[in-house]
């Protein structure tokens, strides 16, 4: 039995991990890599094995650098099944769409614009390739082992990191080994979702380890977003949040509500302007049942389900904005309002006509509320950009721009530390994942140092033997 780390190895985008038992292949995740341009080039090379020699796909939830390579996977010749909750399989469908439009339009506006060294410009995948793989998604239940392939079962388990994400939970019938693949692991007592799933038994552990040098600041209850809400406000400017649509829209829509309600901020038009966010959030509207208790708790007494699903992300001027020509109508408008946009590292989508706008401005404030991963434009705005290139222009920067960690999705080092608590033994091997190296090394320092467990923070590539 082998695991071959074909991504998200010292790094934090391209989850792809590959089970090789006998002669069955289960991949664990297909995510594109994001960022660096020598990461993304990796999107475009071929796989260390061809992928029909891929029996099937176990996905652990829907964000893109986890399913977004699904559509290559099988325009190169993958034909298996792939496994994931039903709201993966929902959600993973509006990403695969969406980032199979945006490549072909990236690849049409390169060539119409010349601005490529290729030529002519390529999309990564087509919308019919995404079609595809959404044919092959099989939906599963929580908590309910599946044979995957003969001998062979994977159980998905709420790691409540997203609507729909999942642990997946590996076992090996033959010899009972359990492998447990942590995907990516959400965080304790935060609204909207719930709590990391406890784990107390794997022989074999794969961890992400996005925040594992750090600590998220701690719970303000909105305190600081609403200090930056006002700030703004007050100097006649606009927020605009580039945020991932797949999750960090909701929580940002309960944290406005909820500042509102508490007559902390001004109530403000927030536009959510992006098309993936919009059925992003119909879909959590939908699945009320599979989010935090406390979030349905909040309705009025009384009020239906119906009434509950309508009201639980609706601030008091919420605007949802369709058409292009809605949105540049905000782009243009000086009024002050929070603008929520995709995508979350500021790499494309809708959100960079709003930065085109509003960076130059210096009444404006630029909020990130995710992981910003090297390389990104989000990164180098967070890190102090005095410019920032875009749409093949300058732009400068005179915008405030901040940062709230605390929304972020992720758990931070210690909220991994409380998780590996659960653990009644230690796993034989334990593997980082998903983690640029300073955060992945100090983790695996911490962990050897307080639990003196076996951990190994595999190469890109790297092929693991596993007893
Ligand atoms: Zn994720």
């Amino acid at each position: 039995m082998t695991l071959t780390f074909m991504g998200a190895a010292r790094t934090v985008t391209g989850s792809k991990h590959l089970l090789t038992v006998g002669d069955h292949r289960v991949l664990i995740d297909s995510g594109l890599f994001q960022g660096l341009k020598e990461l993304r080039e990796r999107n475009w090379q071929a796989l260390p094995i061809r992928a029909d020699a891929i029996d099937t796909v176990v996905l652990t939830h829907a964000h893109l650098d986890h399913c977004g390579y699904l559509p290559r996977l099988v325009s190169q010749g993958f034909k298996g099944r792939i496994f994931c909750t039903a709201a993966t399989t929902d959600l993973a469908k509006i990403v695969m769409a969406d980032a199979a439009k945006l490549q072909e339009e990236d690849a049409e506006r390169a060539n119409r614009k010349r601005y490529t060294r290729h030529s002519p410009a390529l999309p990564l995948f087509t919308t019919a390739e995404a079609e595809m793989a959404m044919r092959l998604l099989q939906p599963v239940g929580y908590n309910r082992p599946m044979p995957v392939v003969p001998g062979i079962t994977a159980e998905f388990i709420n790691a409540g990191h997203l609507l729909g994400s999942a642990y997946a939970r590996v076992v090996i019938e033959a010899t009972g080994r359990v492998l447990l693949f942590s995907g990516d692991l959400g965080r304790f007592s935060r609204p909207v979702l719930p709590d990391p799933t406890p784990i107390d038994r794997a022989d074999v552990l794969l961890v992400e380890s996005t925040y594992g040098d750090r600590a998220h600041e701690p719970d303000d209850n909105g305190a600081r977003l609403a200090e930056i809400i006002n700030r703004t406000t007050r100097r006649g400017g606009k927020v605009i949040i580039p945020a991932f649509a797949l999750g960090r829209v909701e929580e940002l829509l309960y944290w406005i509500r909820d500042l509102e309600r508490r007559k902390q901020i001004p109530e403000l038009p927030v536009y959510v302007d992006s098309p993936m966010a919009t059925a992003v959030l119909a879909e959590y509207r939908a699945r009320l049942d599979e989010l935090d208790p406390v979030l349905s708790a909040q309705a009025p007494n009384g009020w239906h389900a119906a009434h509950r699903q309508m009201c639980a992300f609706c601030t008091s001027r919420l605007k949802v904005i369709e058409s292009i020509k809605d949105s540049q109508a905000v782009q243009e408008s000086s009024e002050p309002s929070i603008v929520i946009s995709s995508s979350g590292m500021a790499t494309g989508g809708r959100v960079l006509h709003h930065l085109e706008r509003a960076l130059p401005d210096a009444r404006n404030t630029i909020l990130f509320c995710g992981y910003q991963a090297e390389g990104t434009r989000g990164r180098k705005l967070k890190d102090g950009a005095k410019f920032s290139r875009m749409h093949g222009k300058d732009i400068p920067v005179a915008a405030e721009i901040q940062s709230i960690d605390a929304m972020s999705a992720h758990a931070d080092a210690n909220e991994i530390m409380r998780w590996l608590g659960g653990f009644r033994q230690p796993p034989t091997l334990t593997c980082l994942v998903h983690g640029e190296p300073g955060p992945m090394d100090a983790l695996k320092a911490r962990i050897e140092r307080e639990l003196k467990w076996t951990v190994k923070t595999p190469q890109h590539l790297e092929t693991v033997e596993i007893a």
